[in-house]
């Protein structure tokens, strides 16, 4: 058993919330039970997830993307209310690292993608640092490299450039980063590896000559969020258990 705060205090300091701009708060947002033995951890606090974390009878659900987003309603109705409803009723804590997750430099989203994907980091620039850009292990083609996140994701990406195109250079950041297409072609790399696409992204790939990976937004931040969740077990006297979730998006 350990305390919440003991353990949000640790992943305070490990993933250096407070020098993060972000869109949600860091930590702590619905607050359950002091004591805490057992953590789900999954990538969203959705209801499927708080489900879980009720059938487990976990006391605290750690995900990466919480709730109270700026650009959400202030009000606490429909979808909102069920889920905050589930969490009160069964007195668990809910806690999300949104940006910090991203970046943290061994346990991040970008660390942790890279790992699984065996790209080696070069440098990060770009806003907050979220850009990473690095290299293949070994020498691969576009349609190469579109075959192994596919497998090693286990979803199909969106590739949008020549298929034998050779890279050599990647630039990546998970979740919804498209909006970073511009900076990582400007770095000069051959492709841009992110979650989601929009429409523009294809008209840029086309006219920069960068090539365009989505490779799923879920599916690019799944990893952070467990590796986290082991390095709490290691640390702490906690179970700690990951909830995954079908979602394409
Ligand atoms: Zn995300």
């Amino acid at each position: 058993m350990a305390s919440r705060k003991a353990i949000l205090n640790w992943c305070d300091e490990i993933l250096q919330t407070h020098t993060f701009k972000d869109y949600a708060p860091n930590g702590l947002q619905v607050e359950g039970r002091e004591d805490t033995e057992h953590i789900v951890t999954a990538v969203t606090a959705s209801r499927a997830a708080i489900h879980y974390a009720v059938e487990q009878q976990a006391d605290m659900l750690l995900v990466h993307h919480g709730m109270f987003w700026k650009s959400e309603p202030l009000t606490v109705t429909g979808w909102k209310k069920e889920r905050i409803a589930a969490l009160l009723k069964h007195d668990i804590n809910m806690a999300g690292y949104h940006l910090p997750l991203d970046a943290h430099p061994e346990l991040g989203n970008n660390a942790q993608l890279a790992a699984i994907m065996g790209w080696k980091t070069e440098y990060c620039c770009g806003e907050q640092n979220l850009l990473n850009i690095g290299v293949p292990v070994e020498p691969i083609t576009l349609a190469g490299l579109g075959k192994k996140l596919s497998e090693t994701l286990q979803r199909k990406p969106v590739v949008i450039g020549s298929a034998d195109k050779p890279v050599k250079r990647i630039a990546w950041c998970t979740g919804g980063a498209q909006g970073f297409f511009q900076t990582a072609s400007d770095e000069g790399v051959d492709v841009y590896v992110t979650g989601e696409i929009s429409e523009a992204q294809f008209h840029l790939a086309q006219e920069t000559g960068t090539a365009f990976i989505s490779a799923g937004h879920h599916a690019t931040e799944r990893y952070g969020i467990q590796a986290l969740g082991k390095e709490i077990a290691q640390k702490f006297d906690v179970k700690v258990d990951f909830f995954d979730e079908q979602n394409p998006a």
